[in-house]
């Protein structure tokens, strides 16, 4: 019999939390999860699913539009944005529910409250200042949007939490940043309406991804209607006397609006959690650190999800959970895979991909073939929208495996799942060819390129 209050406390209620949680009290285990906000952690109530919505909506318009190519007449259209708001809580409540019914159902004990550490076996629940001990504890805590605190004016502008909540659409926004988010919402505030200008400090929006993707998401954007402005920053905002913003840039340019958002990176919640006095380490950025099985440098400490940032993923948060319930609670040593992770960008038109960029294949391998296809979607020819499709198989030459894909278009990430397994299965371009395509459908792009558009050795195109 244990001495302590829980075989297992987690601190965070956010999808690495909650799995740890449950699961582990599945297995008869005593288990205490602590949230001090929500359960469903950043993306259920603010960031993947609450965002997936958004986008849903913002493509009626063009759905709207696409219809008269294919016979109907779409009367006059208006957007509520309170009602999306009203629809969209209501759904993060449910899922809510099913979080906490989920603990609840396996007997696993909530506490509706912040916790910290008091020591390495010790967590004080902030709400009631009772304390409980644990043999192993889990810190998921998460991260948050970082703000660019040294800009003057930075307090007038919000990160995605407060994008979730608007209480009106605004006419004209600006957005900060070139990553997911930033590029993401861009998408959605223009498709709702919203005039929108995205600033972005680097050369090409999406730094880690595929470049020719990245530049066709760039041209598709701005034949939108998207501004996007490119090696520039904001040096400042101030408030007009009328409530608007107006945020000057480096390079001197004024861009008015009514909201300004900053998508510029998370950062992991780890400040006043007591990790000092149970003698956690963190890491420069102030992630805490932990081992190939998600240890901490105290042995009975482990953190999982966004507050180690490995990969700042919903999915990878949930393996790495699984992984230390197959470690901890299953005598079966297993360390998160962190490898060819497949992801998307629901930007429209949507990135899917997994694997090595051009670029980054290119460098590490002395001659890859690169298979591409740009070409119309079906849909569109009837429908009229310029738009095109993009997809890209990279190939190693010397072994023929199949190291990237990327795709841009619409469902890319939908395919990029699929993709996923492909890749992570090791398959090669043959077995690509060898596999009948389904016709007709934009994936069939897929399987039937046969001869490589181009081929990079030793880093130059030939
Ligand atoms: P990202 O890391 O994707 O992008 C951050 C962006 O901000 C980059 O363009 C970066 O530029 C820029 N940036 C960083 N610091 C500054 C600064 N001081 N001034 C100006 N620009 C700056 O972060 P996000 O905030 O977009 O998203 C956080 C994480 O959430 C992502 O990494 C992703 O893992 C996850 N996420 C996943 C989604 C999905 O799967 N669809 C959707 C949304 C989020 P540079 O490139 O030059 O460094």
């Amino acid at each position: 019999m244990s001495s302590f209050d829980f075989d297992l406390f987690v601190i965070g209620g956010g999808s690495g939390g909650v799995r740890a949680g449950r699961v582990t009290a599945s297995l008869g285990k005593k288990v205490g999860v602590a949230e001090e906000y929500r359960f469903g952690g950043t993306c259920v109530i603010r960031g993947c699913v609450p965002k997936k919505l958004f986008v849903y909506a913002s493509q009626y318009r063009e759905h709207f539009e696409d219809a008269a190519g294919f016979g109907w007449s779409v009367g006059e259209s208006t957007f509520n944005w309170e009602k999306l708001i009203e629809a969209k809580d209501r759904e993060v409540g449910r899922l809510e529910g099913l979080y906490r019914l989920g603990l609840e159902n396996n007997k696993a004990t909530i506490f509706d409250s912040r916790a910290e550490l008091v020591d390495a076996h010790t967590v004080k629940i902030v709400k009631t200042g009772q304390t409980v001990t644990a043999e192993r504890i889990v810190i998921a805590t998460g991260g948050s949007p970082g703000m660019p605190e040294t800009l003057a004016g930075h307090q007038y502008g919000i990160s995605s939490n407060e994008a979730f909540h608007l209480k009106e659409l605004p006419k004209a926004i600006a957005i900060a940043g070139g990553g997911y988010i930033a590029v993401e919402f861009a998408n959605i505030f223009h498709g709702l309406g919203v005039d929108t200008t995205l600033i972005y400090r680097g050369m090409e929006i999406l730094s880690r991804f595929d470049g020719d993707l990245r530049r066709g998401l760039h041209k598709a954007m701005e034949k939108k209607g998207i501004r996007i402005i490119l090696e520039d920053v904001f040096e400042k905002i101030e408030k007009r006397g009328d409530g608007r913003l107006a945020g000057t840039t480096l390079k001197g340019e004024t861009l008015l609006a009514d909201q300004i958002m900053f998508a510029i990176g998370r950062r992991p919640n780890t400040a006043n959690l007591g990790l000092d006095r149970a003698g956690v380490e963190l890491d420069e950025k102030g992630a805490i650190k932990v081992d190939l099985y998600s240890r901490t440098n105290v042995p009975n400490i482990f953190a999982l999800g966004d507050v180690t940032d490995r990969v700042q993923l919903t999915p990878v948060a949930i393996h790495e959970a699984m992984c230390f319930i197959e470690t901890e609670y299953r005598n079966n040593p297993t360390s998160p895979d962190h490898e060819l992770i497949p992801t998307a960008v629901f930007s429209q038109p949507e990135i899917g991909t997994v694997g090595m960029s051009e670029e980054a294949a290119a460098k590490k391998f002395p001659e890859i073939e690169v298979y591409r296809a740009e070409f119309r979607p079906m849909k569109a020819t009837l429908s009229g929208r310029v738009e095109k499709m993009i997809m890209k198989l990279l190939v190693n030459a010397a072994d023929r495996k199949v190291v990237g894909a990327h795709i841009l278009g619409h469902d890319a990430g939908e395919m990029a799942q699929l993709l996923g397994i492909t890749l992570k299965a090791g398959c090669t371009k043959d077995d690509f060819d060898r596999t009948m395509a389904v016709h007709p459908t934009a994936s069939e792009e897929l399987v039937t390129m046969y001869a490589p558009s181009y081929r990079i050795r030793n880093g130059e195109r030939v």
